[in-house]
């Protein structure tokens, strides 16, 4: 079922989706050689409790079984598509890094994600980090009432591969709300299925994960950190948006 949002459920979700903005903001500023994943961690658990929200991922179950999810966000270094736990990693010099934040506010989740360099990092990193956020801007263009989500997953397929990048198949966008992922899934791909038919007052997690190499990916043994197949390095950039009667909105953003 695809729930349909009110304004009042919008003012809650554009208040998460404040909340994740402003997380996302603070690791811009503090990621830099030298400083450990679970540092980030540390900090982005601060800010959101601060601001009355809860970490959206913080003891999330395991699709596999495995362990609850331990941190408040995801980061996720070079070869990591998505998922990765913080921990010991020590950030070093041209790496990049992926971190994704979700919160939940008066019962409602902001989710959103963007890929960072660390210091000075290649011009194909910086290529790939830059072409997966036009990926989303892209996809997000077609959020709007009447088209269908396949629109949205063949403009950001077309846009990333004519870039000679690789789509991520095996993990995908969602709807989002009261829970974290609802109906409808948002492929980066197209797919034989056209999808539903979009209206005013959905809201959904756009999230391009965009390789250098193949598409495939691999899970660890710790069950949730997703590495490209090839360990080339990938990216991720992700907002929860709304569709309005003025297009789509995003919400993971600083109101
Ligand atoms: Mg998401």
């Amino acid at each position: 079922m695809i729930v349909i949002k009110s304004q009042r459920e919008l003012d809650k979700m554009r208040r998460a989706g404040e909340i994740v903005a402003l997380v996302l903001k603070r690791m811009a500023e503090l990621i830099e050689p030298g400083i450990t994943t679970i540092e980030l961690d540390k900090e982005a658990e601060i800010i959101i409790t601060r601001e009355g929200a809860i970490p959206s991922f913080k003891g999330f179950p395991n699709a596999y079984g495995g362990m609850d999810f331990p941190g408040s966000i995801c980061t996720s270094v070079n070869n990591v598509v998505i998922h990765g736990i913080p921990g010991n990693t020590v950030l070093k010099e041209g790496d990049i890094i992926s971190i994704d934040v979700g919160a939940v506010f008066g019962g409602y989740h902001g989710d959103a994600a963007r890929t960072f360099p660390v210091g000075n990092v290649s011009q194909e990193a910086r290529d790939l980090i830059l072409h997966t956020e036009e990926a989303f801007k892209r996809g997000m263009e077609k959020a709007v009432e009447g088209n269908r989500i396949k629109d949205i997953s063949t403009a950001i397929q077309e846009y990333a591969e004519g870039k000679g990048y690789s789509v991520v198949r095996d993990f995908v966008g969602h709807g989002i709300g009261t829970e974290m992922h609802e109906e409808p899934q948002v492929p980066n791909y197209a797919t034989r299925e056209k999808g539903v038919r979009l209206s005013n007052g959905m809201t959904l997690a756009i999230e391009p994960m965009i390789n250098m190499g193949t598409w495939r990916v691999k899970v660890l043994d710790d069950q949730w950190t997703v590495v490209t197949a090839d360990g080339k390095l990938s990216a991720h950039y992700e907002n929860t948006i709304a569709i309005t009667p003025n297009g789509p909105e995003i919400l993971t953003r600083l109101y």
